[in-house]
């Protein structure tokens, strides 16, 4: 083996750090090639468990060190660069649970930078490759573009004729895997382009953090594994083989690349002129970029958004940097797997020191108890971090985190705090170990943990904290919105004996309300009439409100949606009472629950779990009561709207059971304050109507419903042509389906 490589040579690799080149090539050939050997199982490993199971164990900051490494070692000795050794291979070769769809041109990844040093030798290498002069020389015929690094997965949009014809994952770059169906759900993936067109789009899908933290919120309470980041929680929801999951995930895309042959050579001729050319195709690219910059230019960008990105409603986790001219692009090419044109900046994890000042067990609704470490307050990733979940005990003792350790703390995936891992070095000796109580902190019970399971949980259904969390979620805001009725109030309440069952809400009295701590007359009469209004609620709303286990948000609609469409309201069916259409729904739910619990599964995105969970809950003498007494106690859910069976196309589903949906196939935004609706409920009505709520306007929506204030998306709409709607007008449609514009 021959090291160290001259510089000529390092070209056809990717770029690294010298220091670290010079490190790998202070070892001993043989020690070289055994490290190499290591570290390619490793990385082979951390990709697999990335790209096929959207699983990792590692985190970016640990694979992109071991990966820095093993570029380094090559650069070093040339010959342990085999053409198979990862660093020449992009992400992982299709797992054959989709068609293979080859790829007309490569899709390659992106060299990394990790600091202004790295982008600065990058700005050197693209002017010695287009034979400008050095830094600190002026070279305005360079010019940079910066993106946002959108953590997601990669795709290919196929469009033929205007048509969105196929859509594949990037793959190994040569083969990627066909998720056209997938990729169909997501509502800001134009279906159609004005011009019909033949080319090709590339961008990101990804998850919002919020949609995140809900996915990973339910998982948990499913008692599910958690996704590690939004990142692997987008890819995981992608690449799944039922379309109607992906449907139930809310993702969302960024195109940053058009590939397209127009004859005479009119196409775009630059990077910034084709992200130009995607907008008014009406493809969704990201509005926050700059053109025309020198290397001062991107780093003063990169400054900007290592603060500010964490305000944004997505994950970034860098910057790319590429060169805007195609011409300039075209003659610096490319090397093993990635384009010499662009780079990507990589944001430092953002990590902070703390100290666990006490690990305490909190009794969750369910009654699992969970570890929670109560921290020295930090700052990290945008916000002040005091608590962090720690899951469960194995978890505890996995990390081996101890009351009183010095900790290294993160935000998963920037969203959700979690303590990474202790700093072992810094132990005195007084650390305590965390034991789980055995009895439950709230109430005393003897906690429980079943066999092989990892939940520790109080069994006692009438613990306080218990009780105390059901009927919070029950009057919350994903439930039956009663406002007002937050933990002080629910507490007082429970610890007076004046609710006892959640039908008992609509039984308090002003006289009763006006009793509690802090209250007077006309506070009570408000929360009164707050109880009041929330009697009548959509049925996903209702459903949600019950708590049922492994329910969440989005299967309480899908399962409202189902149910509507299985035991449709008829003309002149009152909704609440006795005899209303409330009633008989919650009587068919025992039935089925009882005689036919598989049914359940033909719920979009339930599967035999879930399903399993529903019919438990409404076969089950206590809790299958819950629907009927508040039925009893006067609790209506709103009429659905009317909806043809093909907007419903539940598995299974007979075609017959349904009526027309106003809203089925259109797409709406809402922007701006509505008088009588908050954002959520407008997005719930548009979907009970059949209809889809996106959060951006792109050519593809239909509606945009402007109330005041109306800002960007509004100008916006009227840029592209859209509808705009205002509230009374909202109101005629979702009544009757027509636009009275
Ligand atoms: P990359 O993520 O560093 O960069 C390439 C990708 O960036 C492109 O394929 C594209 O998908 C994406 N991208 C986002 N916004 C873009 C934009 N505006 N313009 C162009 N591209 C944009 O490279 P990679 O090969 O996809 O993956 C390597 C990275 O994946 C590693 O650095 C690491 O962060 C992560 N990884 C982690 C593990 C692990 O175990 N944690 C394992 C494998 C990979």
């Amino acid at each position: 083996m021959k090291p160290p490589a001259s510089s000529a040579e390092a070209t056809d690799r990717l770029p690294v750090e010298p220091a670290l080149v010079t490190a790998a090539a202070a070892l001993e050939p043989g020690a070289a090639e055994a490290r190499h050997g290591e570290l390619v199982e490793r990385v082979r490993e951390a990709n697999r468990r990335y790209y096929e199971e959207d699983n990792p164990e590692l985190s970016d900051a640990e694979y992109d060190a071991l990966f820095r490494e093993l570029v380094a070692l090559e650069t070093a000795f040339p010959a342990l660069a085999t053409p198979d050794s990862p660093t020449r291979l992009v992400g992982a070769a299709p797992g054959g649970q989709f068609a293979e769809v080859r790829h007309r041109r490569p899709m390659l990844s992106l060299a990394n930078a990790f600091g202004e040093d790295e982008l600065r030798a990058f700005d050197a290498r693209v002017r010695r490759g287009l034979g400008l002069p050095p830094a600190p020389e002026a070279a305005p015929e360079l010019r940079y573009g910066a993106e946002l690094k959108i953590d997601g997965l990669a795709v290919s949009l196929r469009y033929e004729r205007g048509r969105f014809a196929q859509g594949a994952t990037r793959g190994d770059g040569t083969t990627g895997e066909d998720v056209t169906a997938n990729l169909r759900t997501i509502s800001v993936i134009p279906d159609r382009l004005s011009g019909a067109p033949a080319l090709e789009v590339r961008g990101e899908v990804y998850m919002p953090k919020a949609e995140f933290r809900r996915i990973n919120e339910e998982r948990e309470e499913a008692g599910l594994p958690l996704y590690a980041n939004p990142r692997n929680s987008g890819a995981g929801s992608l690449r799944q083989l039922d379309p109607a999951v992906t449907a139930g995930r809310r993702l969302s895309f960024w195109a940053y690349q058009l590939l397209e042959d127009r004859p005479g050579g009119e196409g775009p001729r630059s990077q910034s002129e084709a992200l130009g050319r995607l907008e008014r195709l009406g493809f969704p690219v990201n509005p926050e970029r700059a053109a025309d910059l020198d290397i001062d230019g991107v780093i003063a960008f990169l400054e900007r958004w290592r603060e500010d990105r964490h305000g944004l409603p997505y994950e970034t986790d860098g910057v790319v940097v590429k060169v805007d001219r195609f011409e300039q692009q075209e003659r610096l090419g490319m090397v093993a797997r990635a384009p010499r044109w662009a780079i990507a900046y990589k944001f430092p994890p953002e990590q902070v020191e703390t100290v666990v000042e006490e690990i305490v067990p909190y009794v969750g609704r369910t009654g699992t108890l969970t570890p929670v470490a109560h921290l020295a307050p930090a700052k990290v990733a945008g916000s002040t971090v005091a608590r962090a979940t720690l899951h469960n005990l194995d978890e505890v003792r996995r990390k081996d985190v101890r009351i009183g350790d010095h900790v290294i703390l993160q935000k998963a995936g920037d969203v959700i705090p979690e303590v990474v891992r202790p700093l072992v070095e810094k132990r005195t000796g007084d650390e305590r170990l965390f034991e789980m109580p055995e009895r439950c902190p709230v109430c005393g019970t003897p906690v429980v943990r079943d066999e092989g399971a990892v939940r520790i949980y109080c069994p006692n259904p009438a613990c306080p904290a218990r009780v105390g969390q059901e009927f919070g979620h029950f009057a919350g805001r994903g439930g039956m919105d009663i406002e007002g009725a937050g933990w002080v109030v629910i507490r007082q309440l429970l610890e007076r004996g004046l609710l006892r069952t959640r039908g008992d809400f609509w039984r308090l009295t002003v006289e009763q309300l006006e009793s509690l701590d802090r209250f007077a007359r006309k506070s009570a009469e408000n929360l009164h009439a707050a109880i009041q209004r929330a009697r009548r609620r959509p049925l996903a709303r209702i459903l949600n409100a019950l708590g049922i286990p492994q329910v969440g948000e989005q299967t309480a609609i899908d399962l409202a949606t189902w149910a509507a469409a299985a035991w449709p309201p008829r003309d002149d069916e009152p909704m609440g009472g006795p005899q209303g259409w409330t009633a008989r729904v919650a009587g068919e739910l025992r039935r089925t629950a009882t005689a036919a619990p598989a049914r359940f599964q033909e719920v979009p995105g339930v599967g035999a779990v879930v399903a399993e969970a529903i019919a438990r809950y409404f076969a089950d003498p206590v809790s299958g009561e819950v629907l009927p007494e508040l039925v009893a106690a006067g609790v209506e859910a709103e009429r659905p709207p009317r909806r043809p069976a093909a907007a419903l196309a539940g598995p299974g589903e007979g075609a017959g059971t349904a009526a027309a949906a106003p809203l089925a196939g259109k797409t709406l935004v809402v922007t701006g304050t509505l008088a009588g609706f908050s954002r959520q409920e407008a997005e719930e009505a548009i979907r009970a109507a059949g209809g889809h709520a996106a959060g951006s306007v792109s050519r593809k929506t239909d509606y945009l419903v402007a109330g005041e204030n109306a800002g960007s998306k509004l100008a916006r709409a009227q840029e592209l042509g859209v509808a705009v709607l205002d509230e009374e007008a909202f109101r005629r449609l979702l009544a009757r389906g027509e636009a009275a514009r």
